[in-house]
């Protein structure tokens, strides 16, 4: 069995993790990331590769109580919890409802305001100009409804945009013809959001993270972690599958998994996976030239560069379920609906875990209770937006640099 000391090991090589060990790196601290599976093998493979900073938005808003009973009987709605997860689900769903009451959310637009604004410039930052320029399109994101009808939170979102003066363009049905040819007639009205970007690859992204961080003197280690042990005087012992390593600081930034290395240390985070699917349409017949966000039907679909990704939908059914595909083909049948040129004769499915809180933002910063041990997790929807500016903010706060932003709405500490 492998034994060995490091300054600071990442538990985690998706976004959050790679972003934060690249700042760490670059701060002077010697670094390792750990995972099991190559940088951006979990939900940070198959996302809709959106970058938002002009979005700020959170999941729950005004009125979800009512729609609890569709989510457990609709098992292909846009969002499904699986019956027998439901008391599992519960509590965490509970938070969830509360987070959505109007005051909260104009709280935790905030935050999530704060956190993403710069979030362009951190990508860029960690990217360099040159990668930046291959991988980020920041070219702006396209909203569209179908009918006259408003969804039932546009109202909030309008409030959302006003508040922190967020910029947006109105597009006519004429305006989409224009952008988007082929767009079908039911798309009737959109918004364009211009300070919004995507990527064309996230994994790619993610890689390229990883590719820099190899060359400016990280280790990756393929190994898992399978407990983390504080040691007497101070430091961790992360026990992998093959080695015990000591570390000086741990950084855990394990998506969806994080709770496996901290319930057994009494770190109490509320965390739980939205599942979310993509239909990858290979060599699409159409390929609209920005991403577009179908407000009624919640879906988007992204232009990328090995096809036209079509993401979305939140099923709560934990982390050992298998997926169920037929979520991921609905996708499909939305995406000829909004463009009917489209076969979809060659598609790839896939289905990832979001690491999700009921506030909709991330936990980041010391582990209350826990000295040496950090947090660098729970994104949801927002990983690849939030994870560059996180992982910043965690390698601020790990080596004493002032933060830059309140951290107070990110610590773990809000959860009791
Ligand atoms: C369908 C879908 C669409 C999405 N669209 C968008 C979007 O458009 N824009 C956006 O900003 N976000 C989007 N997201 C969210 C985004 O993908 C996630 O928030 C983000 O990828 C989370 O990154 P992460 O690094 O925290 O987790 P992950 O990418 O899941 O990485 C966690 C890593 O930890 C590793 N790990 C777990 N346990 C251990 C262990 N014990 N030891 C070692 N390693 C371990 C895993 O192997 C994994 O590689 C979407 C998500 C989904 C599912």
């Amino acid at each position: 069995m492998t034994s060995a000391r490091h300054g600071t090991m990442v538990i985690g090589a998706g976004v959050a993790g790679m972003s934060a060990a690249l700042y760490l790196l670059r701060a002077g601290v010697s670094v390792a990331v750990i995972d099991p599976l190559p940088p951006g093998g979990g939900a940070s493979f198959g996302n809709a590769g959106l970058l938002s900073p002009d979005t700020a938005v959170p999941i729950a808003l005004p009125g979800m109580l009512r729609k609890v009973p569709g989510w457990l009987t609709d098992p292909l709605g846009p969002l499904s919890v699986r019956p027998g997860y439901f008391p599992t689900a519960l509590p965490w769903l509970l938070r969830w409802i509360e987070a959505g009451r109007l005051q909260r959310v104009m709280a935790i637009s905030d935050a999530m305001r704060a956190l993403h604004r710069e979030a362009m410039d951190c990508w860029k930052e960690l990217l360099g100009a040159g990668r930046y320029g291959e991988l980020i399109r920041p070219a702006g994101q396209v909203h569209v409804w179908e009918g006259d009808a408003d969804t039932a939170n546009a109202g909030v979102e309008r409030q959302v945009r006003e508040r922190h003066g967020i910029k947006t363009e109105p597009l006519t049905q004429d305006d989409l013809r224009q952008i988007f040819p082929g767009i079908a007639r039911e798309v009737t009205r959109g918004l364009l959001v211009p300070g919004n970007a995507y990527t064309v690859s996230p994994l790619r992204s993610v890689r390229a993270l990883a590719e820099l961080f190899q060359q400016e003197g990280g280790l990756l280690i393929h190994e898992r972690a399978m407990k983390l042990i504080p040691q007497d005087g101070g430091g961790w012992m992360v026990m992998t599958n093959t080695a015990n390593r000591l570390a000086d600081n741990v950084v855990v930034a394990s998506g969806a998994w994080s709770r496996q290395l901290l319930d057994p240390l009494g770190v109490t985070v509320a965390l739980e996976t939205e599942r979310g699917y993509h239909a990858m349409i290979l060599d699409p017949e159409v390929v609209p030239r920005l991403p577009i966000s179908n407000k009624t039907r919640a879906f988007g679909v992204t232009p990328m560069e090995d096809g036209l990704r079509v993401a979305g939908t939140v099923e709560i059914a934990g982390l050992d379920a298998p997926p169920n595909e037929a979520r991921a083909k609905i996708l499909v049948q939305h995406a000829k609906r909004m463009f009917p040129g489209l076969s979809g004769a060659k598609v790839s499915y896939w289905m990832g875990f979001r690491p999700s809180t009921p506030d909709s933002l991330p936990i980041l910063g010391p582990a209350p209770g826990r000295p040496g041990l950090h947090l660098a997790f729970g994104h949801g929807h927002f990983g690849m937006t939030g994870g560059p500016p996180s992982g910043r903010l965690v390698a601020r706060l790990l080596t004493g640099q002032p933060p830059g932003l309140d951290p107070k709405p990110y610590a773990a500490q809000r959860f009791g």
